[in-house]
């Protein structure tokens, strides 16, 4: 087990450097351009991947960081730069560590560097689980995939929706319903190659932030794919379905916690993500405040100003630490007996929409106006507490994990 510490080490530190230079002076720079084209921001992610930042080997380094620091700094680094431009550089990220997770080293080996392509070709890759009538509730999931025998395929049909890169994409990970009767527990999920018929873009999303990324439905009209397209593969599938039928007949308890287990581990992420928006918007509003004057002084001087500073930064220390923790406990295989994985996330994603809204009232008219960057990342701000699970579904998972009661 990694000591706990609260410094970085050398090494962290050099990489924080280096992916903060990349952030304010590649990401930043480029950053309100693309919020305005709200398209893919192809040139950056092509930058990133030119200086390794777009890559499996470097997510795959933070991921395996033994102190857990590794993927929240970078992300906060990134997310500090731009969250709609990080998050087409991370997106595809959150698809390669559904293969990492499930899949066999075969499909890792084929798949992933389908999803990243290379510096010369950039690819990305979509990771599909949300449906118009399956948000906070993923057991009301209706995409299905039935299994072939005879031909060794599955074939899938249903429509996804809110997917990061959907349809841009030139690998989609699909998840999708194996056994009805078995609620969440009776998915399964599955690698969609490039090109594969019947696996087409819907509706592309205008959206209020985040708008350089790519936000849409994907529609999947008796797709067909290879046996070798299940994450796992099939007896594994079976093995793990047989499992489950028989602890749905105990109470099924054990399952739950093991799907519980993996968000709480994942959520810290999306919580440095917001300490990265937060962050940035309060530098800007410290700034500011120090050198816009009014009534003949600085308008720091007053306290009314400054006193929403020093919470703000209050805040925002607070959710990295709880940030930090959480990671660290998932990367020490610490159990998460306080749901400390959605604490990270739900106090993260409210300071990263309080703090930006005060950042926008400490610049006044100048803070309203998209001549500074702090509304954008207001409008940015407002997902965090959507995706990756709703501040409501977070403080569900902390009440029942506390009480033990199935609270609704
Ligand atoms: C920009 C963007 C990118 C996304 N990227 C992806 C992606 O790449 N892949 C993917 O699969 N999904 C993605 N999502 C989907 C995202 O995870 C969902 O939007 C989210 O889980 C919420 O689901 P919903 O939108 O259907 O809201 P709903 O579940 O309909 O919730 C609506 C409101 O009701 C509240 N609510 C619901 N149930 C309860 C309850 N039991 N108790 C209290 N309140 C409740 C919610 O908190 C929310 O305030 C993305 C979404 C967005 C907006």
């Amino acid at each position: 087990m990694a000591e706990f510490t609260m410094e970085l080490n050398e090494e962290q530190r050099e990489v924080r450097e280096w992916l903060h230079g990349f952030a304010a002076e590649v990401i930043r720079p480029a950053a309100a351009e693309w919020d305005e084209r709200e398209e893919t921001p192809w040139p950056v992610i092509q930058e990133a991947a030119k200086v390794g930042i777009y890559s499996l080997d470097f997510y795959a380094q933070q991921y395996f960081d033994a102190t857990g620091l590794g993927i929240p700094m970078a992300m906060e680094e990134l997310f500090w730069g731009d969250a709609g431009i990080a998050l087409s550089i991370v997106g595809t990220g959150l698809a390669a560590v559904g293969v990492l997770a499930n899949g066999t080293e075969e499909q890792i080996g084929t798949w992933i560097p389908q999803m990243y392509g290379d510096a010369s070709d950039v690819k990305v890759a979509a990771f599909c689980s949300s449906e118009p009538d399956a948000g906070s509730d993923v057991a009301s999931m209706r995409t299905r995939a039935v299994y072939d025998e005879a031909k060794d395929e599955w074939v899938i049909n249903g429509t996804k929706t809110w997917a990061t890169n959907g349809g841009i994409a030139n690998v989609h990970v699909v998840v999708a319903v194996v056994d009805p009767e078995l609620g969440s527990k009776g998915h399964a999920s599955f690698i969609i190659p490039p090109g594969t018929p019947g696996c087409a873009q819907g509706q592309k999303f205008k959206k209020h932030g985040i708008r350089a990324s790519h936000t849409a439905e994907v529609i999947l009209d008796d797709v067909r794919v290879p046996g070798s397209c299940l994450l796992g593969g099939k007896e594994k599938l079976d093995e793990r379905l047989a499992r489950a039928r028989e602890r749905a007949k105990q109470g099924g308890e054990r399952v739950k916690n093991a799907a519980m287990a993996t968000f709480e581990a994942s959520r810290p992420a999306v919580g440095a993500m917001a300490v990265g928006t937060a962050r940035a918007a309060y530098e800007v509003a410290l700034e500011y405040a120090q050198t816009r004057e009014q009534f003949g002084r600085p308008i720091i001087d007053n306290q009314g100003v400054a006193f929403q500073l020093a919470d703000m930064r209050t805040q925002i220390d607070a959710a990295r630490l709880l940030v930090w923790r959480a990671s660290w406990m998932a990367v020490n295989g610490k159990p998460f007996t306080a749901a400390e994985g959605s604490m990270s996330k739900l106090y993260a994603s409210e300071t990263a929409k309080q703090v930006t809204a005060q950042a926008i009232q400490i610049l006044g008219g100048n803070g309203y106006t998209r001549e500074y960057p702090v509304e954008r990342m207001h409008r940015d701000a407002a997902i965090y507490t959507i995706f990756e699970g709703t501040s409501e579904i977070q403080r569900l998972v902390i009440a029942r994990t506390l009480s033990g009661m199935p609270i609704r």
